[in-house]
């Protein structure tokens, strides 16, 4: 993959699928989950060494923090509910948690520590920016978020240390170098957990023959565009494509050939019409493709229109052979109230009518009596 390709992925998630979106989404919030449960502890655990260490009344304000932290990640943890594949959602908490280290800096070295009298002790609380730097590495983040995040605890950094001193001491600067470095490590973790999850989606979910998504990724593409162009009363329908007579191409051709055949179909269907928006191989020679937001004449006619683009294709094989291929479609409106397998069903029907029919044509499944 060009590195310019890699970077736009890299960078935010504006181009990223949904698909990938949702799986993303699932992961980030599965791992606040864990990280807000390990943290709740430490936090609880801490405590006793804080009743030692500090004087009773910087125990009594720090003591405070220790709740709500506890209490904000026992919510995190355990109460916060709700979509788990929420891609914004998992963003949020991570957020929240970062920004719950960030404010507690700002609290306890503007309100409870005197940073003129830094002790051993204290000086452990001057790490919790580090702290809520370093959670970033255990998640897949593009460059966008995890500097958003890091953003805000540098502003609150910045925030406490200035009620102190100015921006010409070298102290400041010297931590936001230190700042600096650790956010640079942890842009470079989160990032790479980024592009190896994309790597091993991308294994997944393609089809390594024609680079069209594979069957799993295909129905539930299928699934998602349809309850969404359902849900806002919108037409659709499915196609299910079958090449003719494939075994036979194999046979007089080679499957080297075959496999050209299937990519030349996969270029084809994929730039035919821009109503077809998810193109996929179901398996061997069969595709299954969704058309958003067409009346049942303009299917019809697309499903035809296809039809003829392939019987006048010509697909050079490895010695210069042309061959020649058509293919029968099955096509199916979507209905309201009607189950997926039950649509697929139809389609699958249709096919088999298009194949008795004669093969290479288009045969529009009948509505069902819901
Ligand atoms: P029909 O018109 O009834 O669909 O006949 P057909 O020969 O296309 O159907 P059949 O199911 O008998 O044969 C499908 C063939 O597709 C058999 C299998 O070898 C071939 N096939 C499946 N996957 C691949 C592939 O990835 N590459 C190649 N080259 N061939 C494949
Ligand atoms: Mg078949
Ligand atoms: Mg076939």
């Amino acid at each position: 993959m060009p590195w310019k390709l890699i970077l736009i992925d890299l960078w935010s998630a504006s181009k990223h699928t949904e698909d990938f979106n949702n799986n993303r989404g699932r992961i980030l919030n599965q791992r606040v989950q864990l990280i807000a449960a390990v943290m709740a502890v430490l936090s609880l655990l801490w405590i006793p060494i804080d009743y030692v260490a500090l004087s009773a009344e910087q125990f009594s304000q720090v003591l405070w923090v220790r709740l709500v932290w506890v209490a904000g990640f026992l919510l995190f943890a355990f109460g916060w509910r709700g979509k788990r594949r929420s891609l914004l959602k998992g963003y949020l908490r991570l957020w929240l948690i970062v920004a719950l280290f960030a404010v507690s800096y700002f609290y306890l070295w503007v309100y409870v520590f005197d940073p003129a009298v830094q002790d051993d002790f204290s000086a452990g609380y001057s790490f919790l920016p580090y702290i809520a730097i370093t959670i970033l590495a255990v998640f897949p983040l593009t460059l966008l978020e995890t500097g958003l995040a890091i953003l805000v605890v540098v502003l609150f950094v910045l925030g406490a240390d200035l009620q102190s001193s100015s921006l010409l001491e070298l102290s400041i600067w010297i931590k936001l170098w230190f700042l600096g470095v650790v956010s640079v490590m942890m842009f470079w973790a989160s990032a790479s957990q980024l592009h190896g999850l994309m790597a091993l989606y991308r294994e997944a979910t393609r089809d390594t023959v024609t680079g069209l998504i594979n069957r799993r990724l295909t129905l539930s593409e299928l699934d998602r565009v349809r309850q969404k162009l359902l849900s806002r009363g919108m037409s659709g329908a499915v196609l299910f494509a079958d090449l003719d007579r494939f075994k036979k191409i194999n046979d007089e051709y080679g499957h080297l050939n075959g496999d050209r055949v299937l990519r030349d179909f996969s270029n084809v269907a994929v730039n035919i019409h821009p109503a077809l928006t998810v193109v996929g191989r179901f398996g061997g020679e069969e595709f299954l493709m969704l058309m958003e937001q067409v009346e049942a004449d303009e299917v019809m006619e697309i499903a035809e229109l296809l039809n003829r683009t392939i019987r006048e294709r010509l697909v050079t094989g490895l010695d210069g052979e042309q061959i020649r291929y058509s293919t029968s479609i099955g096509v199916a409106e979507f209905v309201e109230g009607e189950a997926q397998e039950l649509l697929l069903e139809r389609a699958d029907s249709a096919l088999y009518a298009a194949k008795g029919a004669g093969r290479d044509c288009s045969i529009l499944a009948a509505r069902p009596t819901l």
